[in-house]
């Protein structure tokens, strides 16, 4: 049998234990799973690419377990009812190759970005942030708020969507837990004054939600809505205001804000940071920014988050998965008994 945690045990998962500190134990294992960095293996991951949106397939694994992803990426989909994002992973054991653990990723996914987005900006952001500007309230908004104050503290916001709609339903759940949110009227409203910028728009496009103008010394940005090629957030100009920290140069290379540069752009993997061999921020004015698109090892540090903190209870299904006959040569044993005779 394979252990599940399907949609409504992952929502009650969340219930029970806190956003914030699942968020905040999430983050520990991103970190521990990207300091070992080199020890995964690793590959852009495959994606499918349509007019309407993408479908990908995210596979890593640390030599002892395996994970995948199969995520999809569609803006217009707010637009017919679906949402942008949703996604479905496993984790296996590399030993036999049988799947040990099947999960809903698609709360998981916003859990292990937002984890990923914190534990960038706990080592990129100057420590004294308290101010974060989000453009784009959507899905991943809370998570991403909820991370920051998990991580970092922070819990002042300053938010914009061009969806009035959207800035309303990020105030109607956050203000109730405490935050104080600032609703600006334009991107360059909410960015004044804040430390950390994170850019969550959904749009098939080279935008330009972020422009050079708006990036004042010191801030950490946090862009990570530009995961797919044609798909930015930031202005070009905006990645030569400082060093430029991504999470596997050859995906990003691909699908992140860098798309834009020219294919040698210097860039810093975060593994770099926590190894020590790169020294991250460098003072209070540099301006540092994380070209997030979102990598296979994050997956696997969620996955393994999640299956850890619920193995055993109430709250883990379980679904046959693998056909396992007696005599593993006899998989036709597994039918015989229900052929029809003669
Ligand atoms: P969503 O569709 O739920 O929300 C996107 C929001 O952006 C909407 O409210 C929309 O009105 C707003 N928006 C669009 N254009 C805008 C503009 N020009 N200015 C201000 N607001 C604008 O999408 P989501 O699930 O919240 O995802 C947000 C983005 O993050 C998507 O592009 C998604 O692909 C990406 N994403 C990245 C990662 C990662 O690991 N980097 C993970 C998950 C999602």
């Amino acid at each position: 049998m394979t252990d599940l945690l399907d949609v409504a045990a992952m929502a009650r998962w969340i219930q029970r234990d806190g956003a914030e500190a699942i968020l905040r134990g999430m983050a520990q294992y991103v970190e521990d799973d990207y300091r070992r960095f080199d020890r995964f293996d690793k590959t852009p991951r495959v994606a499918s690419h349509t007019p309407f949106g993408v479908i990908e397939l995210m596979p890593t694994s640390d030599g002892e377990l395996y994970s995948f992803k199969f995520v999809n990426g569609h803006p217009l989909n707010p637009a017919r009812g679906f949402q942008t994002v949703t996604a479905f992973g496993a984790l296996a054991d590399v030993d036999n190759g049988y799947p040990i653990f099947l999960a809903e990723m698609t709360l998981l996914t916003a859990l292990r970005t937002a984890a990923t987005s914190a534990m960038a900006a706990k080592h990129l952001a100057r420590p004294d942030s308290r101010i974060s500007a989000m453009i784009g309230s959507g899905s991943q908004s809370e998570f991403q708020a909820l991370a920051m104050r998990a991580v970092l503290g922070i819990e002042d916001l300053r938010i914009y969507d061009i969806d009035p709609a959207a800035i309303d339903k990020m105030c109607r759940n956050l203000e109730p837990l405490g935050f104080r949110i600032h609703r600006a009227d334009s991107p360059q409203e909410a960015v004044q004054g804040a430390d950390i910028v994170t850019t969550c728009t959904a749009d098939k496009a080279l935008a330009t939600i972020l422009t050079d103008d708006m990036v004042a010394p010191g801030m950490h940005l946090n862009a990570i809505g530009g995961d797919c090629p044609g798909k930015t957030e930031l202005e070009a100009a905006v990645l030569d205001r400082g060093p430029v920290f991504v999470e596997f140069t050859p995906q990003t290379r691909i699908e992140g804000e860098i798309q834009q540069k020219e294919p040698d752009f210097p860039v810093v993997e975060l593994f770099e940071v926590l190894s020590g061999a790169h020294p991250g921020r460098e003072s209070a004015e540099q301006v540092t920014i994380f070209d997030s698109v979102g990598f296979a090892v994050s997956d696997f540090a969620g996955l393994r988050y999640a299956r850890e903190a619920n193995l055993g209870t109430e709250l883990m299904g379980q679904v046959d998965l693998v056909a396992d006959p007696e005599d593993p040569k006899d998989l036709f044993s597994l039918v015989a008994a229900l052929s029809p005779v003669g």
